[in-house]
């Protein structure tokens, strides 16, 4: 019979990842753009521009306000552009910084960190917090427990609001809340993203990145030999072993202190090599430079650092092509996004021709055709606009050719266009109609115009 092979237990008995609480260098650039992204989420919704809240997804009004620019539906692609130049960027910083995103600037993990702060402030550090996992129910384990879970339903409710507060005016959004007077469907959805994020930040945690996250699984593509990622230096690690400070060994600079692999979020030994379940967040960086301190070694047996740069061959980065491709696709995309919103209009024209009638004929032998006129006014204040058309010694508008209308509203206007035959050398012939907006004096500032087809008997 064979013999068994021993099999050791390396995990909490849930198999729930304990992440040991980490300071230094990387952890404080962590905490602080964490910090930063969290506080710009919460506050944002409460920042006002020109008398309304600055940024804001107007679902019912069907309209984008960002600082005193409203986008509209068909403006979305505008939006949509911007989402794609972002994409670009993050792959021009992915290439050389590697998962950047991740470690340091992605929601997930903003929230796993702060839902794990709460958890370390109120159930103690990893082995205390084991021990509790393992311990029986007691008064001090309920009162615990509840404490955490309601912390992080109250930080979950909170980011819940927050995220609708950029879809509904966070003035209104917070009391109606708070006072429970908000509608069904707004309380709802305040609700169904507050347990999201409980259920993400508390429970899921580095699940998400794992199983859930495209973006983990592809961004591999993007790294080069010049990427720098989180890597530790088996040529100067190995042979690990344990051994007390100043003893001399043959070992390598490992002292097999398993620190790496306690502060890491994702559970992940990066002595094992490059793995997607890095999320780069540099914690095992701290945890190992702080003990190769206590032992009098040099720092960054683990680093960020490319293959390159282990290897004693760096380049410099510009010699990427991938760096060149992705920055310069970027720098092309947001050059175009912004000249296009510089030279948005401000006015929305659509002409549509009376579809009952070609033309008709008057009793002085004119020819009439009708159209409506659709405008929109894309701006936060009331406007007034003048209707011309072009070639005035062939057409002739009829009635009133001056309307204010109130801001974001779209006016359809019905307008009628008079031609003398004699005038006309076809029976269709291209009309051009203009938009101007008038200012208190009358003067012409922004116009759009829109043709159309001008039908008669000929
Ligand atoms: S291996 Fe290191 S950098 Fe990667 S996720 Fe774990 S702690 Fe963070
Ligand atoms: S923290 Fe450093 S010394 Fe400790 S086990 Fe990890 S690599 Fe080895």
């Amino acid at each position: 019979m064979g013999e068994r092979i021993p099999i050791k237990q390396v995990s909490t008995p849930s198999n729930k990842i304990q992440i040991r609480e980490q300071k230094g260098y990387f952890q404080r650039i962590r905490t602080g753009m964490n910090s930063l992204l969290v506080l710009l989420f919460l506050l944002t919704p409460f920042v006002s521009y020109q008398g309304r809240q600055a940024i804001l997804f107007n679902i019912s009004e069907q309209q984008f306000i960002f600082f005193g620019t409203t986008l509209w539906p068909q403006d979305f692609t505008i939006l949509a552009w911007i989402f794609i130049a972002a994409a670009f960027l993050l792959f021009f910083a992915t290439v050389f910084w590697g998962r950047v995103w991740c470690g340091f600037l992605c929601p997930q993990t903003a929230w796993t960190f702060m839902f794990v702060w709460v958890e370390t402030r109120l159930e103690g550090s990893r082995n205390q917090r084991i021990t509790l996992d393992r311990a029986p129910w007691s008064l001090k384990k309920v009162y615990k427990r509840v404490g955490k879970h309601l912390l992080w339903g109250i930080i979950a409710l909170l980011t819940g609001c927050s995220f609708i507060a950029y879809f509904i005016p966070a003035r209104t959004l917070y009391p109606e809340i708070l006072t429970f007077t908000g509608s069904f469907w707004v309380t709802t959805w305040v609700w169904f993203f507050a347990l999201c994020t409980y259920l993400n930040a508390g429970w899921m945690r580095e699940q998400m990145c794992l199983h859930c996250c495209p973006y983990s699984r592809f961004q591999s593509v993007m790294f080069d030999a010049n990427t720098k990622t989180v890597t530790y230096d088996a040529t100067r690690g190995e042979s690990r072993g344990p051994r007390k400070r100043k003893q001399v060994t043959d070992l390598g600079d490992c002292v097999d202190c398993h620190l790496c692999v306690d502060v890491c979020p994702t559970g992940i030994d990066i002595r094992n090599g490059l793995q997607y379940e890095c999320i780069n967040c540099g914690a095992c960086v701290d945890a190992c430079n702080q003990t190769m301190e206590k032992f009098g070694y040099a720092p960054n047996l683990i680093s960020y650092i490319s293959e390159n740069s282990l290897k004693n061959t760096p380049k410099p980065i510009f010699t990427s092509l991938k760096f060149i491709g992705y920055g310069i696709a970027s720098l092309i995309m947001f050059t175009v996004i912004g000249l296009d919103i510089a030279n948005r209009d401000n006015i929305q024209l659509n002409v549509i021709r009376d579809r009952q009638n070609l033309y008709r004929e008057t009793l002085d032998s004119q020819i009439e055709n009708s159209y409506t006129l659709k405008i929109r006014n894309k701006t936060q204040e009331r406007r007034q606009y003048q209707i011309f058309i072009d070639n005035e010694h062939i057409y002739q508008l009829v009635g009133n050719t001056k309307v204010i209308i109130l801001p974001g509203e779209q006016l359809d206007y019905p307008i009628t266009v008079l031609a003398k035959q004699d005038r006309l050398n076809a029976s269709r012939s291209p009309i051009n109609f203009t938009i101007r907006e008038m200012d208190d004096v009358g003067s012409k500032n922004n116009w759009v115009s829109q043709s159309s087809n001008f039908f008669s008997p000929l």
